[in-house]
């Protein structure tokens, strides 16, 4: 590769998220994974996203099976205290950016509260935790490899649930259409039913519980469940081989790359607009909208890169708060 850019062994681990991220734009997905720049600044929805998930692992160690569904009384102590741990890392106060006011930490106090309440005596939560926080991989072939990230595993009397924590600032519609076309949830079906293959009684594929609090003035907790039958699963299946390969494609072009030349050839830049589903502007727009090609920036430490850090992401970083491994 190139002097400015030496192989990482990131590039080998692939997952759900640098997948949808190549899906979303393959340029994103250079500057991302393949050269590791994350914005410096400090990111509310993932801090605040980070400290919820703990809460919320926090509570699903606390729930009770066998008798007494939904959350001791008590849970909430230890939940919040989880969330504030990892809150304190990045903030002070009890509101970590102004431009989000509802992200705070009395909110997730009181959302943890009302999810307490929720699921103890509305729709009290029946089952039982397997794992939380589960770092693992799935050979799908001998030449490709998919990795995840588990929020749990948990068992009901009607099957394997698979919990994902989100969060989310609008519910109603705009939620529940949200998870349909999902990768990442089909790569979880896909690890968790190879995991499951030989358990007696396996009657059907796990599914995704994805469960989201909604972060407005009055947080409200919605859920949704993403489910597949082998059919669609398979032509999941199909799909992850063909993003596999496209990922390695573009690899394979940048090797061939002439940073003299107007643009990069590979990795192109996306044509539509350049914000995610909640209008947020993707953070490398600036460098994007320049049309200077990329190699030369990054060769010649162009000070438009100095707003960002290189942090590569890699799924199966055991330090990063996963507590179980599967090698499936
Ligand atoms: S600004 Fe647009 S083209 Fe550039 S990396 Fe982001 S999404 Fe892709």
């Amino acid at each position: 590769m190139f002097n400015f850019l030496p192989y990482h062994p990131t590039w080998e681990i692939l997952d759900s998220t640098k997948l949808g991220r190549m899906m979303t734009c393959d340029r994103l997905s250079f500057f991302m994974d393949i050269c590791g720049l994350q914005p410096i600044q400090e990111s509310i929805h993932l801090n605040f996203g980070t400290a919820w998930h703990s809460a919320k692992e926090h509570l699903l160690w606390c729930h009770e099976w066998d008798g007494k569904p939904g959350y001791p009384a008590e849970s909430l102590r230890g939940a919040v205290s989880a969330f504030q741990d990892e809150w304190r890392e990045h903030y002070s106060g009890d509101i970590g950016d102004a431009k989000y006011p509802h992200k705070s930490l009395s909110s997730a106090v009181i959302a943890l509260e009302s999810y307490i309440r929720k699921h103890t005596y509305e729709e009290p939560d029946d089952f039982k935790v397997i794992y939380t926080e589960i770092a693992g991989s799935l050979e799908l072939n001998e030449f490709d490899k998919i990795h995840f990230r588990l929020d749990g595993l948990l068992e009901s009397s009607n099957g394997f649930i698979i919990p994902d924590h989100k969060t989310a600032s609008s519910g109603g519609d705009r939620f529940k259409n949200s998870w349909d076309m999902h990768l990442q949830f089909a790569i979880y079906v896909l690890a968790v039913s190879a995991f499951l293959e030989n358990k007696p009684n396996q009657r059907k594929l796990p599914c995704v519980l994805v469960d989201g609090t909604i972060f407005t003035k009055v947080p409200k907790h919605e859920r949704v469940v993403f489910a597949l039958n082998i059919e669609q699963l398979n032509a999941w299946i199909v799909q992850i081989h063909q993003l596999i390969a496209r990922f390695y494609e573009n690899l394979e072009f940048l090797e061939h790359e002439d940073i003299e030349a107007l643009d990069m050839s590979c990795y192109p830049r996306r044509t539509v607009s350049c914000q995610n589903y909640y209008g947020r502007p993707c953070p490398f727009k600036e460098i994007c909208w320049m049309g200077k090609n990329p190699l030369k920036l990054l060769a010649e430490g162009s000070p438009h890169l100095n707003s960002f850090k290189q942090e590569y992401w890699n799924p199966m970083d055991l330090s990063d708060g996963a507590r179980t491994n599967l090698e499936i």
